[in-house]
Formats: C-alpha cells, structure tokens, sequence
C-alpha cells in the first residue's frame, strides 16, 4: 500500500485550502475543483477550473484522484454518484442529502439519531401555518439553500406572518420552535467509517448571522460539555463517519437542542489548528483515508475571531499589537463586506477572559 495518495477536493475555498494543508504535510498531493482559478486552495493545490456539477470535470477529477472528498455540502450528489468508483468517495452521498435538506436532516437527527431538537413540522403552504399558536415564537426556514440566516423568517406575532406566508408558498420549509437557547455551542467529531473521534465543545458568538468568534473549551459545565460530545458522537456512529462533521447545538437550561449538521470541517473548528493536537483538518484527512484517528488534547483555551472583508485593517493592527496571536489569511484577493478573509486564533489561560468585547 502507497503511504501517499492524490486526494481531490470539491470546492477551493478556505476549507479546502486547509484540507489541502493538512494533507499535503501528511505527504500527500491534491488537486481541488473550484470555478475560481485563483481560489484559496489554489496556493497549495491544482486546481481544476470548472463548476462544481460539471460532470465531466468531476470525472477527470475521480480518475486523477485516489480519494474524493468536499468542503462544503451544496456539490450536486446525483453527479458524483455518476462519477466515483465504489470506496472512492467515503463520505458517501447520503450524507450529503441529509444535509441539503433540512427536513431530511431534522428526520435524521430525531428518528435516527435520536437526539433532541427543536419541535419542528414540515411546511409545503402557507395553509401549513394556519391556526398557528402565536402563544409561541417560531423561525420558518426555507428546507434547502439557505444559509447563514438567509431563507429563514422569524415569526414572533400577526405581524410577521405576511413575510413568513409568502416565504411557505415559495418553496418547502421547515417550521421550527424558537429556541430561547442561552448560548450556541458546535461539536467537531471525526470518523473514519468504525471509530470516532471528538473535539471540545466550542461556544459561538454570531453577528448579523455570521460567525464572528468561537471560545474553546465552552463556557458551559462539564456535565453538559460530556452531554453534547456524546449526542455528537451519536450522530457520526448513527453516519458511519467519514471525515469531519460539524454538529450545531443549543444550550438552553440543562437542556441540549441539535440545530444542524455540516458534514465538513466548519469555522467553528479552525481554533482546533493552533489550540490542539491535531485540527479538524488533520482528522478530516486522516479519517476520509481510512487510518486510526487519534484522540484529541487542547493544549489551552483558545478563542477565534473571524476576519471579514471589513475587518481587514482592524484585524492587521491587532497581530501588530499581539505578536502571539495567529493570524491566518486565506488568500482571497477582493476584501468584500462579510466576506470570509481569515481568522485569528489566540490563547488564553482561561477562556472566560475572552467575554463580551473582543470582537472585531
Ligand atoms: P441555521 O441556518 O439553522 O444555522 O440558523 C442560523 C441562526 O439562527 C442560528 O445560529 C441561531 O442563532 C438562529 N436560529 C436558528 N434556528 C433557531 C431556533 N429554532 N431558535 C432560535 N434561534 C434559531
């Protein structure tokens, strides 16, 4: 058996481009697939220039490539069925489709995986969302392509039900209970299709719906930190995992609410790459490979900040002030608003030091 192998990556963004890293440490090479040519990845990997369901270079790229993986969960699943050869792509495609679909995945996560989440119904019109009991809040979210909080209508009273009807006759959508959470937290769990492996639980901080900072560990207690390692754990035997998965949680009270899944490193795991033995990255590689996955140390508590297009400036004056803090720039040549630029992952004795405030 060859130590090395040629791992494809779907998708050259940042997430690939940290895959690519970790891999290519490990010995390995990797060609990504990515519509930009001067995508993230492309600083460590080839690339090949094409749309994510362009079938024929999804084909070039699984004969290219001993192992398939992706970075992100939108890649057409019908179309790399039609291209990978059997083992090829260990993450599988049912993953994937659970994922796409919030009505698939809220099935998944309750009947199958038995975890908790919020009350939810399905919505196919907005005749689903008569004689609802406005006693309570709810957030109608769109069952695919939202993201970041797009697709999705909070529905507190008479007054938003114009919005959240017009949102249920669009398209299919989920109806969720709103959650009075007291903070949301992600567990990082990797598989390698027989043993998992799971990171800290991480606390996050979200502005405008976008992840703007991470703590880890959580500052929640033990008990409940064991709680959602072992529903994370739950959910990747439930999968089989391969690779890294994401699972988004509520804590509300003594109680432990899955939101989502994402079945891929997240933003939430990058303080993992400084703050633990190995990052999710390493694990995700190392799991997508098949080998024995190790278990995981924080070496401190670690809080992350995310660098978006308008933070630029702010975040290179801060690593000027903190020369220990890690700054990762992910490449991308046009600092747009609320675009992901990079990060910044720094260490604290105690993560409670990093409360409200340092943001940026
Ligand atoms: P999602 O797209 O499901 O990740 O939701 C984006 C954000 O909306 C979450 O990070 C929460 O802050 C909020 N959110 C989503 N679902 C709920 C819910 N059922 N109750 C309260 N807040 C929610």
């Amino acid at each position: 058996m060859s130590w090395t192998k040629t791992i494809g990556i779907i998708g050259g963004g940042q997430l690939g481009q940290m895959m690519a890293i970790s891999a290519i440490y490990m010995g390995h090479k990797v060609i990504a697939l990515d519509p930009a040519a001067d995508c993230p990845a492309s600083r460590v990997a080839e690339i090949i220039v094409a749309d994510y369901d362009d079938v024929s270079a999804l084909h070039q790229l699984a004969e290219r490539c001993d192992v398939l993986t992706y970075e992100f969960e939108n890649v057409d699943a019908d179309a790399l069925d039609a291209v990978v050869k059997p083992g090829q792509l260990p993450q599988g495609t049912d993953l994937l489709r659970i994922s796409q679909n919030r009505i698939f995945e809220k099935n998944f996560l309750a009947d199958k995986a038995q975890v908790t989440v919020a009350p939810f119904k399905l919505v196919t019109s907005s005749l689903d969302l008569e004689n609802l009991d406005l006693s309570k809040d709810y957030v109608l979210k769109t069952s695919t392509g939202g993201y970041d909080g797009h697709g999705q209508k909070v529905i507190r009273g008479q007054e938003d039900l114009e919005e959240a009807n017009r949102l249920a006759n669009s398209t299919e959508c989920v109806l969720e209970e709103f959650v009075d959470f007291d903070l949301e937290i992600s567990v990082i769990v990797s598989g390698n299709g027989q043993d998992v492996t799971v990171f800290p639980v991480q606390e996050n901080i979200h502005r405008n719906n976008i992840l703007s900072k991470t703590i880890a560990p959580a500052r929640i207690s033990d008990e409940l930190a064991q709680k959602a390692q072992a529903m994370a754990v739950q959910i990747a035997k439930k999968l089989d995992l391969s690779g890294t998965l994401c699972v988004e949680m509520f804590v509300a009270g003594d109680d432990i609410l899955v939101n989502e899944i994402a079945p891929r490193p997240h933003n939430s795991g990058h303080y993992s790459i400084e703050a633990c033995d190995f990052s999710q990255f390493d694990t995700h590689i190392l799991g997508v490979l098949g080998l024995p996955l190790p278990s995981i140390r924080q070496h401190a508590p670690a809080v992350m900040l995310n660098v978006l297009g308008q933070h630029m400036e702010k975040a290179q004056a801060f690593v000027q002030e903190n020369p220990s803090a890690h700054l990762h720039l992910y490449g991308k040549l046009e600092a747009k608003h609320n675009r992901k630029m990079g990060h910044v992952t720094l260490f604290a004795d105690d993560a409670v030091e990093f409360g409200e405030g340092m943001e940026f």
